[in-house]
């Protein structure tokens, strides 16, 4: 049995990237405004993320870590309209099977809050009062001890870097998504990248991209009917070179489909087809920067594609694609042919 586990754990939880992506979610998920995340050894030895959101009730810590518990649907008709991150119960009991976890919380009812030392298979195995205010943090501590061949696989150091880029990334993505957020991130003591509460969209991307480069973006919003699609963004000025990124560890592309970061290599690829055109630049070298995000009716998107949620089905994609290019065109001009 544990076994089993362990191997269907391995599916959610791939790297230190994915754990910090599913404890984040979680404190999204749970009203957070402010988030700390801090690694030790790139996160290896120790991942915590700290939130200030609504805590975990007493009676739900001794489930909250058990495979497919979760406090977020209770119908299939909420799945078909979600309004949060997670929904699948599995990512504190897989984290769980592969590391030593410790869950400090509290709700705005309790007195003070409490930590609780998890086991293997996600049951509390003792607890003690604690200082921390309102809200959760989850500590992580030597992940992956138990399957030295997944840590095997990250032990260079350049796969040690881009690890730290891609958590990075991950967290910039968020922080656009979500203005109202305060983030920091933290490796070995170091600030590696914070960013603070601001009003709008706008100034959140200004946040991650910076303002020289946001001089050279213009925004956009496009609305199609039947299929319904809203989308809205920036994307890169037409005669703008500042908005290019060389190397693909810095890639400052952001997609999300109703407000979750997803990889759509489609839309990728149409953005740089027309901007390059418009820029001649060489397309397999640039990366330029730009945030889209693509709402659709919650029915006519599933998150449910992947393991990790990375990548989403959308019913209408052809016509997602089609909305993407008449506001690209109108910006770029028409591709030849
Ligand atoms: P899911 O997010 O799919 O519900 P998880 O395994 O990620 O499943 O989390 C299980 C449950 O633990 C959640 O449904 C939620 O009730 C609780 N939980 C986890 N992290 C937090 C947090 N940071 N704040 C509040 N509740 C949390
Ligand atoms: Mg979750």
């Amino acid at each position: 049995a544990e076994t089993i586990r362990l191997v269907s754990s391995s599916q959610v939880i791939t790297s230190v990237v994915s754990v910090v992506k599913e404890l984040l979610e979680n404190s999204l998920d749970a009203n957070s405004t402010n988030v700390d995340v801090k690694l030790e050894n790139y996160g290896f030895d120790k991942i915590e993320i700290r939130d200030n959101g609504d805590g975990i009730k007493a009676a739900d810590v001794p489930v909250a870590a058990v495979k497919h518990y979760t406090s977020k649907i209770s119908s299939s008709e909420d799945l078909e309209n979600l309004a949060t991150y997670g929904f699948r119960g599995e990512a504190l009991g897989s984290i769980c099977s592969m590391s030593e976890v410790l869950i400090t919380t509290k709700t705005a009812s309790d007195d003070f809050s409490t930590q609780y030392l998890l086991d293997r298979s996600g049951h509390v195995t003792s607890q003690k009062p604690s200082h921390l205010g309102q809200g959760t943090t989850v500590t992580v501590l030597k992940l992956f001890k138990n399957l030295p061949v997944r840590k095997q696989f990250y032990s260079t150091d350049k796969k040690h870097k881009e690890e730290i880029k891609k958590i990075q990334k991950l967290l910039m993505a968020y922080g656009i998504i979500k203005p109202e957020l305060r983030i920091t991130f933290t490796h070995n003591k170091t600030v590696m990248w914070q960013k603070t509460r601001v009003s709008d969209h706008k100034m959140a991307f200004m946040a991650v991209v910076g303002t020289a480069v946001m001089s050279g973006m213009v925004p956009f919003q496009h609305h199609s009917e039947d299929p319904e699609v809203f989308l809205s963004g920036f994307l890169p000025k037409p005669s703008s070179d500042g908005c290019l990124t060389s190397h693909s560890s810095a890639e400052r592309s952001f997609i999300f489909v109703n407000n979750r970061p997803v990889h759509q290599k489609e839309i990728l690829k149409l953005v740089q087809q027309y901007y390059n055109l418009k820029s001649h630049k060489d397309s397999n070298r640039s990366h330029p920067v730009f945030f889209i995000n693509i709402a659709v009716p919650p029915s006519a998107v599933d998150v449910n594609l992947t393991p990790d949620k990375s990548q989403v089905f959308l019913h209408n994609k052809e016509s997602v694609c089609l909305a993407v290019e008449n506001v690209l065109t109108s910006l770029y001009g028409p591709l030849p042919g």
